[in-house]
């Protein structure tokens, strides 16, 4: 079955701005999905329409097969969201927000404490139960945003930049506890400005640029598709002169350190002939972890003509 499938979704705000232009979607129930696009590309409208805070102008949204025009208390059941913006009552205490949110479900506050207290404790708020909202650090507020979007265990769960302004170790930690409740069967869609997150937590990636779904296919596949890769090489010795290679972009990172573009169809034994040639001896050599972002911006650069890459490959043709 599918978690989520949209017909011919339309969106037209009142100030005319065609938000949607009759998008086509599917997700399969267990998968981990992004949804990746630019600001303005109509996710939000999107995930609005979905969940039933944005009405929609024309089209058919159905969620794990219940049609959100004919079914919508049913379709609601089956979604857990996590909106972008933290929208938790300051003056409520961590446990009361849990327990109230299953109140909107039909849970008896009965039927609610064991549940509330196990998604607490699975996201690391038990000990906080007591303290109200307000002073949570903000990724705990993140973790509680999620603890309350799961209180009804919902089949498929929907975060709006669920990381968005976190650090390092609390992303971290969220993408393992997303992987898990994925592993455990939830399918979970996820909107994103951090692209390695989306490369490292989901096995399908959509594409939405300007209300329509550009690209759309296995996280595998899109990264196949790059016109380049880029590559951090490490040398034996102070690399004082940059050899210039063609079908590569090279730049100095540090004295021993070099950061290669290379086209996607070059052959690298190429690269190791001329790296060698100009007496450069590599110890080591991995990718770069930016290929999605990479991937996006050949995507979508003709939405936003301004943005320039990091490193642009000097074609073959080129002297
Ligand atoms: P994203 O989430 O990808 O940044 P949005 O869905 O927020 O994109 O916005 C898609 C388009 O719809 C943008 O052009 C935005 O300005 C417009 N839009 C969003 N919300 C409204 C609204 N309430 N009224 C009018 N236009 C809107």
């Amino acid at each position: 079955m599918q978690a989520l499938s949209i017909r011919n979704l339309v969106k037209v705000y009142g100030n005319g701005v065609q938000a949607l232009k009759s998008v086509d979607l599917d997700v399969a129930e267990g998968d981990f999905f992004a949804l990746l696009g630019p600001n303005g590309a109509g996710k939000t409208t999107m995930i609005g329409i979905i969940t039933s805070l944005v009405t929609k102008t024309s089209g058919t949204v159905r969620i794990l097969g219940h049609d959100i025009d004919t079914d919508l208390n049913a379709a609601k059941a089956c979604i857990g969201v996590v909106p972008q913006e933290i929208n938790l009552n300051s003056f409520d205490r961590v446990g009361n927000i849990v327990i109230n949110q299953a109140g909107f479900y039909g849970m008896s506050v009965r039927q609610a404490r064991p549940r509330a207290q196990q998604v607490l404790e699975q996201l690391d708020l038990w000990d906080r139960r007591h303290e109200i909202a307000r002073n949570l650090s903000g990724g705990m507020k993140r973790r509680l945003m999620i603890a309350r979007s799961l209180v009804h265990s919902p089949r498929l769960l929907i975060l709006d930049e669920p990381t968005a302004g976190v650090d390092i170790e609390i992303r971290r930690s969220m993408w393992q506890f997303l992987g898990a409740l994925n592993d455990a069967g939830t399918t979970i869609i996820l909107t994103t400005h951090y692209l390695e997150e989306a490369e490292c937590l989901c096995r399908h990636v959509a594409i939405i640029d300007n209300g329509e779904v550009i690209q759309h296919h296995p996280m595998d596949d899109f990264l196949r598709t790059l016109k380049q890769q880029n590559y951090i090489v490490s040398t034996v010795d102070p690399v004082n002169v940059v050899p210039v290679l063609d079908g590569c972009l090279i730049h100095r990172l540090k004295d021993r350190e070099l950061e290669i573009a290379v086209q996607r169809d070059h052959d690298l034994n190429d690269v190791f002939a001329g790296l060698g040639a100009a007496g450069i001896r590599i110890i080591s050599m991995r990718n770069k972890t930016n290929r999605l972002e990479e991937l996006f911006f050949n995507l979508t650069e003709r939405s936003d003509p301004g943005r320039t890459p990091d490193a642009t490959v000097r074609p073959e043709t080129e002297a």
